[in-house]
């Protein structure tokens, strides 16, 4: 590993958010649950090193790594579970501590097209969903329209895999799978029995992604306790979707001014 005097563009941002990602009463992560990772420059990210808390990480407990070392290591059939530790440590362009096993995950959802920032929580509400037998629930629908604004319409489900480089080949698959049906990638990657992964054009907008996700879940759950959830039907969602005032209170919601 190796660690220059060059700072690496984002630092001081991906620091911000990472606080508020762990701030307790977000209720997202506990610990040193959950991580985050920001586009440096083309085919660079900054992540969480593994272990580090997020409620008081600083900019040591980050490291640069490169996206395309990464992507080599879960695209090559010739690399196990026993050395992933050791090849994603060779992928590190800044920094003196470890990436996570997670920075797998993270490289994959960069390489969709307009993802800059990435943010991995386990959400109390969204992970009572995702240990359940209604987990997919989840991306069956949506529930109200300022979901569909921050979320979008699609969103991607994908079943309890072991952890590592099994868990990335699997997600990078069902990734392109979902830009090819759907046209754009997901906003949300929900895992089961794990967490979800919220894919934003920026910190701000991967944090509302976080926070929507998560009163979607609350909400479901307010439905499930009293009946069926009832979910908007295609042709309205659709409507929200392109109307051109929802997308100007997207753009709105997503400036954080409401
Ligand atoms: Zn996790």
């Amino acid at each position: 590993m190796t660690h220059t005097d060059r700072q690496p563009r984002g630092l001081d941002e991906i620091v911000r958010i990472s606080r508020a990602v762990g701030h307790p009463k977000n209720d997202l992560v506990v610990l040193a649950e959950g991580n985050t990772s920001l586009k440096t420059s083309e085919g660079r990210m900054l992540v969480k090193a593994t272990g580090a808390n997020l409620r008081t990480v600083t900019a040591e407990d980050f490291v640069e790594v490169d996206l395309d070392v990464l992507l080599e290591l879960i695209r090559s059939d010739r690399v196990g579970d026993d050395e992933v530790a050791i090849a994603c440590a060779a992928g590190v362009t800044w920094g003196t501590k470890r990436p996570s096993v997670e920075a797998l995950l993270h490289a994959v959802c960069h390489t969709c097209a307009g993802v800059t920032a990435v943010i991995h929580t386990h959400s109390t509400p969204v992970n009572a969903l995702l240990c359940s037998d209604q987990a997919e629930l989840l991306t069956r629908g949506s529930l109200f329209p300022d979901q569909i604004v921050v979320l979008g319409r699609h969103t991607l489900l994908i079943p309890y895999i072991d952890p590592g480089l099994p868990l990335a080949r699997f997600v990078l698959a069902r990734l392109l799978e979902h830009t090819a049906e759907h046209g754009s990638p997901p906003r949300v990657v929900y895992l089961q029995n794990h967490g979800v992964f919220a894919l934003g054009a920026s910190t701000d907008d991967a944090m509302q992604v976080t926070t929507m996700a998560a009163k979607s879940a609350r909400v479901l759950l307010g439905a499930l306790s009293v009946g069926r959830p009832t979910f908007l039907e295609p042709t309205n969602a659709e409507r929200i979707d392109t109307r051109p005032d929802e997308l100007l209170r997207r753009s709105i919601l997503l400036e954080g001014q409401v």
